[in-house]
């Protein structure tokens, strides 16, 4: 025992787990002391890696909420400041009608853009207290997809970019059952992304049905652009909450984070999964698959 304490002292844990070595050095009884204790060290060493582990991801969450924070605190003074400021310019005398409107159409801006921060700190708070159910109803995926076409084609066009769809079933096999406003909103993160990372170019939005192994398809979504590109090493964590890629493209862009972490969750919560592909400096394709729940006889006459 002697012995083994003083090895203990002077060897590492490695070391200590060389049990041939050990061996050679105590007789049987001795050696099985000797077993137990080590297995007793290797278990009060992996305890305290793991605490090590957890402290480090609760200090990691602990910098990300506090990140977050001091963005959404930007995020929310920027367009507050916009609403306020041209409020009091609206109070100056003899302003023309044109001017008025013009700043009437600022404050606008600021509002829906207040309003959406809102939005998502509402759905994400929702999701994080498991208040967040799935509604499914008979949706039709190709005026879904018209519908965000036309929403978001004056935006696309005032950037000078083009937007097209591509829809790949025809009327009377594009009506699944799903969570029409989850997969809207899925949607509309991904196109509204999309036009905001893209300076030049074009936004492609389509689907296609995906046969699977287990005789269920799969309509594959996906969203495509030819802006600023993702670095691999963040192709992850941009899906996670409060996770957004540098400060410095942030501050340019604008925007809460939440929106990628939203859509994750709904993606999930629809049966599927999402992921991107893209090269930095020539685009993005953001994919995201849903079971293409319809009647029976609508899939076998595919
Ligand atoms: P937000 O856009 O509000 O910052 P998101 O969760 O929607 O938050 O996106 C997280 C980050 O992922 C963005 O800040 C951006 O860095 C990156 N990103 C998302 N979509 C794209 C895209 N289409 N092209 C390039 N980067 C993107």
């Amino acid at each position: 025992m002697k012995f083994l304490i003083k090895l203990k002292a002077e060897q590492t844990t490695t070391e200590l787990l060389d049990f041939n070595k050990i061996q050679n050095c105590l007789s049987v009884p001795e050696y099985s002391i000797a077993l137990e204790i080590i297995e007793t060290e290797k278990k009060r060493v992996e305890a305290e890696e793991e605490l090590i582990r957890a402290k480090e991801k609760a200090e990691e969450g602990d910098c990300l909420k506090s990140a977050f924070l001091s963005n959404m605190s930007h995020e929310i003074r920027t367009p507050m400041n916009g609403i306020l400021g041209f409020a009091e310019i609206l109070k100056t005398p003899d302003l023309t009608g044109e001017q008025q409107q013009e700043y009437i159409s600022t404050m606008e801006i600021c509002g829906v853009r207040m309003l959406n921060i809102i939005d998502d700190i509402v759905d994400i708070s929702k999701i994080e207290s498991g208040q967040m159910n799935v509604s499914v109803s008979e949706t039709n995926v190709n005026k879904l997809l018209d519908d965000i076409y036309t929403f978001f084609k004056p935006e696309a066009e005032q950037k000078g970019l083009q937007i097209y769809y591509k829809n790949a079933l025809p009327a009377n096999k594009a009506i699944i059952k799903t969570d029409r406003n989850k997969l809207f909103a899925i949607l509309t993160n991904l196109v509204k992304n999309a036009i905001k990372f893209t300076k030049t170019g074009s936004i492609e939005i389509g689907y296609h049905l995906v046969a699977t192994l287990h005789a269920t398809s799969l309509l594959e979504f996906y969203v495509r652009d030819t802006g600023i590109g993702i670095q691999p090493e963040q192709k992850e964590i941009i899906f996670e909450r409060f996770r957004q890629v540098s400060e410095s493209i942030t501050r340019e862009y604008e925007g809460a984070g939440l929106g990628l972490a939203i859509s994750k969750t709904y993606v999930e919560m629809l049966g599927g999964k999402i992921w991107v592909e893209s090269e930095e400096g020539k685009g993005s394709v953001f994919y995201f698959t849903i079971p293409y729940n319809t009647s029976k006889e609508d899939q076998t006459a595919i």
